[in-house]
């Protein structure tokens, strides 16, 4: 495995530190690295690996595309596209949407259509957008512009500019930054990269008003706590209040790579029209076919009744490791995404946990976020524990 890790050192661009291990392959919540070493996985590739590995139905279905048609064009229909956004927009509520290749394209376009139905309506052409302190978007020029995280930013400034920051769940803080150029506000409904954050019912219903009542777009963006994560198959379905756009991507097309922006018909119908956006593979039948069975499994598989079941126990077993350790400052999180912030950066711990078999990603340099396949069961959680009480007693976080 080392061979490996050296010659990718050698080839790849080095714009991530890497955890010194290379995957193989994997079955249902475990991973193995070419050596053979088992690891129980937390991460799910982060938060996208929903249906467990080595799913039968899941990768069949893709052979089956596979040999069929992989790729035509946006400019003819194909049939996997027509079925996975007829499943989508029926869990989401929503009326419409387009299909991108990844979050940070889904943001993209999320955002060149609140721009176009403001200019629809007024003209204008300096119109501001909020977001959150703290967020993440992703890592194109205009996903990066509206990420709250100034390190992620300051090196390729300017971005596209008109944007402002709020502070998560602080409505006030919104409302000072709303003037007459505000076309939107965005934010993800769980802050994950930020620390795992739950928008509070306040905030989201209040952010809610506050945008209907100046015909401001609410964009919430999904890309990590959606498709079931939070018990929710859209977190913000909790609350109900609904999104006038709305981001999905990660667990979407389970490890195929997909995203989308889905809206209401009200923007829908005075943003974005023939000429405005595109993409080439974006929704292209290989990637459709994905997100139409992963979607399909989650029914048949009764995958958020499983998050809640499972989420609920992960929350109390984390709850008492965070009362029993001094070193753990708080915990956060519903469903399948749950954070404990720890006093100290966490890297030693997932360190410790990659070496006994668990595999652990941090959200910021102090959080351990816990993101599993939704498919985990509670004696998964069970073993995940042990593993990490054991990693704190050897990384002396007590
Ligand atoms: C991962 C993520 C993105 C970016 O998605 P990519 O597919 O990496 O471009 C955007 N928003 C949120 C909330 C995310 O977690």
């Amino acid at each position: 495995m080392q061979e490996l890790i050296d010659k990718a050192e050698g080839l790849l661009l080095h714009t991530y530190n890497r955890y010194p291990v290379v995957f193989d392959h994997g079955d249902g919540v475990y991973l193995y690295d070419t050596d053979g070493k088992k690891y129980l996985d937390f991460v799910a590739g982060i938060s996208v690996f929903a249906l467990g590995y080595n799913n039968k139905e899941f990768n069949d279905a893709l052979k089956t595309q596979i040999d069929k048609i992989i790729h035509t064009s946006n400019y003819y229909y194909n049939v996997p596209a027509i079925n996975a956004a007829e499943k989508l927009l029926r869990v989401s509520e929503m009326d419409r949407v387009f299909f991108s290749n990844s979050g940070a394209e889904a943001v993209e376009g999320a955002i060149k259509a609140a721009r176009k139905y403001a200019f629809l309506k007024d003209g204008k052409t300096d119109h501001e957008i909020i977001a959150m302190e703290h967020s993440f978007h992703g890592r194109t020029m205009g996903a990066l512009s509206v990420t709250g995280n100034p390190k992620y930013r300051e090196a390729f400034e300017p971005g596209i500019g008109n944007i402002k920051f709020a502070k998560m769940n602080d409505l006030d803080s919104v409302k000072a930054l709303v003037n007459d150029k505000t076309c939107a506000v965005i934010f993800e409904t769980v802050q994950g990269e930020g620390g795992i954050y739950p928008a509070t019912e306040e905030f989201i219903k209040g952010v809610r008003k506050l945008c209907d009542e100046k015909d401001i777009l609410l964009i919430l963006d999904e890309i990590q706590c959606g498709m079931g994560r939070t018990g929710y198959m859209f977190a913000w379905q909790k609350y109900g209040v609904k999104p006038d756009i709305m981001t999905v991507a990660k667990a979407l097309g389970c490890g195929v790579p997909i995203g989308a922006f889905l809206l209401t018909e009200k923007v829908a119908k005075a943003s974005l029209a023939a000429g405005d956006h595109g993409s080439t593979y974006g929704g292209n039948p290989l990637v459709c076919a994905a997100a139409d069975k992963v979607l399909e499994l989650f029914e048949q598989n009764h995958i958020i009744e499983n998050v809640r079941e499972v989420g609920a126990y992960l929350y109390d077993k984390l709850e008492k490791t965070a009362a029993e350790n001094s070193g753990i400052l708080a915990h956060r999180g519903v469903g399948l995404i749950q954070g404990l912030e720890f006093k100290e950066p966490v890297a030693p711990i997932i360190n410790a946990a990659l070496k006994h078999g668990l595999v652990l990603i941090n959200a910021g340099s102090n959080i351990i976020r816990f993101v599993p396949p939704l498919v985990i069961g509670k004696p998964e959680v069970d073993e995940m524990i042990n593993i990490l009480l054991e990693c704190l007693e050897e990384t002396q976080v007590r």
